[in-house]
C-alpha cells in the first residue's frame, strides 16, 4: 500500500506508472478517492514548487490537433524538453468512450520517453472537467515536465474552462473555403493568444495564407488584452505534417512567456486564475453533493415539491437542503479510509 509520501516521491521522481495512478485516483468520482487525492495533491504542494509553461490546445475535430501536437511535441523533445499531453474530451460525455485517447493520433510522441499522453475524459459536471482537469495539470508540473499542453474540442463550455487553467491558449483552425471564420462565432478567438491556421501545405496553401489573413484582420478589432505583448494575439501558418512553422510557433511561445514574466503578469494571472478556481470548485462540490447521487436528487426533488406546495418556507427548505450537504458529508468522511492505491485498480 503506498502512502501519499512515498506516492508523492515517485512522481516528483518523473516515475511515469505513479504519475498515471495519480491521475486515475485525481480523476476517480469516490469519494474514498477523492480525499486520497486531496491527502497527495497536499503532499505534493509541500514540496518546492514546480512550474512548467501550461499550453491550451483547443480547435473543431479534423483541424489538425493531434498531427500537430505529436509534430509540436517531437520538436520539443528535440530541443530536449519534456512534454505532457492531457487529452480533455468532452465528448465522452455522450459517447461513454475518449476519442482523443486513441493515442495512435499522436504517434511518434506516443513512443517516446520524454513524452507522457493522458487522455481525460469529462466529468459529469463542468466541474468535473476544471477540478480534474487543473489538478492533473498540477501532477504533471510536479512530475518534472517542461511543459502540460491541455488539449481539447470545440464543444460546449470546456475550452473556456480550459484557457482558465493554461497560461497560452492556441486556437487551431483548418483552411476556410469562405469567409467564414471558425471560433469566431463561438467566442474562442477573443481567448487565444495565437491562431494556428493549419494545413498550410499543397493545395491548402493559397486558401491557407487567405485565412491567415481573415484572421489576422480579426484579431486587430478585438480589444488589446492588459498582458497581450505587443503585437500579440496573431495568427499564423504552419502545417503540421510538413513540419512548418513549428519552430516559430516556438519562439512566439517564448517571447509571450517573457514579456508576461518581465511585466509581472505571469503569475498575477496564475493567481487569478488559482483564486477563481478555489471558488468556482467550492460552488461546484456543494452542488455535487447535492446533487451528485440518485438519492439525493431524489431528496431534493421532495424538498422541491414541498415549496411548490407551499408546505415549506424557502428559508425552511435551504436548512433542509443544507442539513443533506451535512450528511453528504458525513458519508465523505466515513468512506476516507480508502487506500491510495485503490485507484489503480479501477478502470
Ligand atoms: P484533430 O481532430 O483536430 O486532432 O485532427 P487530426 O490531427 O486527427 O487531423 C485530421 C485530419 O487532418 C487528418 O486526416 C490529418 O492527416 C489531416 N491533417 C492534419 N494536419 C495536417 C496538415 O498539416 N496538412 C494537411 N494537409 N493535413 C493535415
Amino acid at each position: 500500500m503506498k502512502n501519499a509520501s512515498s506516492l508523492a516521491k515517485m512522481i516528483r521522481q518523473g516515475n511515469r506508472r505513479a504519475l498515471s495512478r495519480a491521475i486515475t485516483l485525481v480523476e476517480s468520482s469516490h469519494c474514498g478517492h477523492r480525499n486520497a487525492a486531496a491527502e497527495l495533491l497536499d503532499e505534493l504542494a509541500r514540496h518546492e514548487p514546480r512550474e512548467a509553461t501550461r499550453i491550451g490546445l483547443t480547435g473543431t475535430p479534423g483541424a489538425g490537433k493531434s498531427t500537430f501536437m505529436d509534430s509540436f511535441g517531437m520538436f520539443l523533445i528535440a530541443g530536449n524538453r519534456s512534454v505532457a499531453v492531457l487529452a480533455v474530451d468532452p465528448s465522452s460525455l455522450r459517447t461513454g468512450g475518449s476519442i482523443l485517447g486513441d493515442k495512435t493520433r499522436m504517434d511518434r510522441l506516443s513512443k517516446s520517453g520524454r513524452a507522457f499522453i493522458r487522455p481525460s475524459p469529462a466529468g459529469q459536471t463542468s466541474g468535473g472537467v476544471t477540478r480534474r482537469s487543473r489538478e492533473c495539470v498540477f501532477l504533471c508540473e510536479q512530475a518534472g515536465f517542461d511543459i502540460v499542453v491541455v488539449e481539447t474540442t470545440g464543444v460546449g463550455q470546456t475550452e473556456a474552462t480550459v484557457a482558465e487553467m493554461t497560461d497560452i491558449f492556441v486556437l487551431v483552425v483548418a483552411p476556410g473555403g469562405g469567409d467564414e471564420l471558425q471560433g469566431v462565432k463561438r467566442g474562442i478567438t477573443e481567448l487565444a493568444d495565437l491562431i494556428l491556421v493549419n494545413k498550410s501545405d499543397g493545395e491548402l496553401g493559397v486558401a491557407a495564407g487567405r485565412t491567415c489573413a481573415n484572421y489576422q484582420s480579426a484579431l486587430h478589432l478585438l480589444r488589446k488584452r492588459e498582458f497581450d505583448p505587443p503585437g500579440f494575439p496573431k495568427a499564423m501558418q504552419v502545417s503540421a505534417i510538413k513540419e512548418t512553422g513549428i519552430a516559430s510557433f516556438w519562439n512566439e511561445i517564448e517571447q509571450i512567456v517573457r514579456w508576461r514574466k518581465e511585466g509581472g503578469f505571469w503569475h498575477r494571472e496564475r493567481s487569478v486564475q488559482k483564486l477563481r478556481w478555489f471558488r468556482h470548485d467550492m460552488r461546484e462540490e456543494v452542488l455535487e453533493l447535492l446533487l451528485g447521487s440518485d438519492e439525493m436528487r431524489a431528496r431534493m426533488e421532495s424538498i422541491e415539491r414541498l415549496v411548490l406546495n407551499g408546505r415549506f418556507s424557502h428559508s425552511r427548505a435551504i436548512s433542509e437542503a443544507m442539513g443533506l450537504v451535512r450528511s453528504a458529508q458525513a458519508c465523505d468522511r466515513e468512506n476516507s479510509a480508502m487506500p491510495l492505491d485503490a485507484g489503480s485498480r479501477r478502470q
